[in-house]
């Protein structure tokens, strides 16, 4: 057995690589295929899946080189951060050779649609129904709505969690699939949020046609690999989407920024959804209230909180970086990220007053501190809800008694609550 390299090893290979391959005048595709070509598109994944093994620690080495260099890496998003993740894990091998590659060079692009109108904390209690395709050889159909979901509008493929057998428990019922967005049996809608943005959509499907083959895992299994995701989103809970520059050389960064700049546009608001822990000194100085002892002690709330968040998530970083399993860091981090946020939107508001409900560009910080007051519900409600966090650490971290969940054995058609049979 070979040993993984140490950090040196890979700092120097990675870096002879950029200065030997990165070429700004390629298209973004082209440099895409090179970088997934050569395994250090994702480092920590296998060889044959755009990868080199490596520990997920050394893949933050390879990250720093590539930023170092000013070269484009991998797309951001549901793609890389949970798509990708969970066919890898789940497969079957089919799916990872149909959509792992062009998912890395960016492709094609994805969105999650989980939720729906009747089933969001209880995300096992979904109704969208898929039955196997008449017409189609081994295809399925799929009808049902579901909600919040974010990106939904320019998305090729979604990871569709749909009900396949109303018969069994909830748990059990449940296919993972992947649908192509772009059909006529998929309509997708615009939410406008009480932020004025609009982020999300509601996705309508009737008819809609999945191809032979587009099961994630089992048939009947989809609770298990659905965990798998939402495992993932978890842990991007806390991160806040990078600044894109602008760039006017070299195709590749053209490319690449217009192609952030379409990515990002849903998340811009993200930042305020936090809270702005990193606002709230300055704020109370600039108001001129950095003296009053009431405002002080929010303030030292707001950046104690703020610093042991960030001391977690690096312990976290260096016992994966050790070889570690993910520990409970992802859902405390979760929770960490939603008391941060009230904490500082409180902060906020005790700093800036009534005038902090002014929107518009001419009020308080340009319009932010609205804006913040008007985001940062969100934080505590995507990607699980507090409560829900708490259950699971709870019942996974703490060893606490399972939630007797009543209907666990229930055959779904069974349970009083679910409408569509
Ligand atoms: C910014 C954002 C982005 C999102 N993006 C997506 C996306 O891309 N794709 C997608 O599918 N979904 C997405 N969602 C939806 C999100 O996953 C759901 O909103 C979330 O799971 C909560 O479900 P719900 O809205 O139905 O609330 P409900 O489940 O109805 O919850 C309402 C309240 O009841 C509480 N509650 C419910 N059950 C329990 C329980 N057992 N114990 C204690 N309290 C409980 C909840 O904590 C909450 O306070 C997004 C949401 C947000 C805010």
């Amino acid at each position: 057995m070979t040993s993984a390299p140490d950090a040196g090893e890979v700092r120097a290979e990675v870096r002879g690589w950029l200065a030997a391959n990165w070429d700004p005048a390629l298209s973004l595709r082209e440099w895409r295929e090179r970088l997934a070509d050569s395994g250090w598109a994702c480092p920590s994944w296998p060889r044959e899946w755009c990868g080199r093994d490596l520990p997920a620690g050394l893949a933050a080495v390879v990250a720093e080189e590539i930023s170092r260099a000013g070269a484009v890496s991998t797309p951001d998003g549901v793609g890389m951060q949970m798509a990708a993740p969970t066919i890898l894990e789940h497969g079957p091998e089919e799916l990872r050779r149909k959509f792992i590659r062009p998912t890395v060079t960016g492709e094609i692009t994805w969105c999650q649609l989980f939720s729906e109108p009747g089933a969001g904390s209880d995300l096992a209690g979904l109704t969208t129904r898929a039955t196997r395709d008449a017409e189609g050889a081994g295809g399925w159909v799929v009808s049902g709505q579901k909600v919040w979901n974010t990106s939904a509008h320019h998305a090729d493929f979604a990871l569709l969690l749909a009900r396949t057998d109303f018969g069994a428990p909830k748990h059990r019922g449940i296919t993972y699939f992947v649908l192509p967005m772009h059909q006529p049996g998929v309509e997708v809608r615009p939410l406008r949020q009480m932020n004025g943005y609009a982020s999300f959509n509601e996705v309508f499907m009737e008819q809609a046609r999945i191809p032979a083959g587009h099961v994630i895992g089992e048939v009947g299994g989809g609770w298990k690999a659905g965990l798998t995701t939402l495992a993932h989103e978890r842990r991007l809970a806390t991160r806040r989407p990078p600044a894109v520059a602008q760039p006017t050389d070299g195709l590749a960064l053209r490319e690449a920024a217009a192609e952030a700049a379409e990515a990002y546009a849903p998340y811009v608001w993200y930042p305020q959804r936090a809270g702005r822990p990193d606002l709230v000194a300055e704020r109370a100085v600039e108001a001129g209230t950095a003296a009053d002892p009431l405002i002080r002690q929010e303030v030292v709330k707001v950046i104690s909180l703020a610093w042991t968040a960030r001391w977690t998530a690096q312990r976290a970083a260096v016992a994966r970086a050790a070889g570690r399993p993910p520990g409970p860091e992802g859902s405390l981090g979760k929770l960490a990220s939603s008391n941060i946020a009230r904490a500082a939107a409180r902060a906020h508001a005790l700093i800036t007053g009534p005038a902090g409900l002014l929107a518009g560009p001419d009020s308080p910080h340009h319009g932010i501190i609205s804006e913040i007051m008007l985001s940062v519900p969100a934080v505590s409600i995507a990607g699980g809800t507090d409560q829900i966090q708490r259950t699971i650490i709870g019942e996974r971290i703490l060893g606490f008694p399972r939630d007797p969940g009543p209907d666990r054995d229930t055959p779904f058609r069974d349970i009083p609550r679910a409408t569509d049979r």
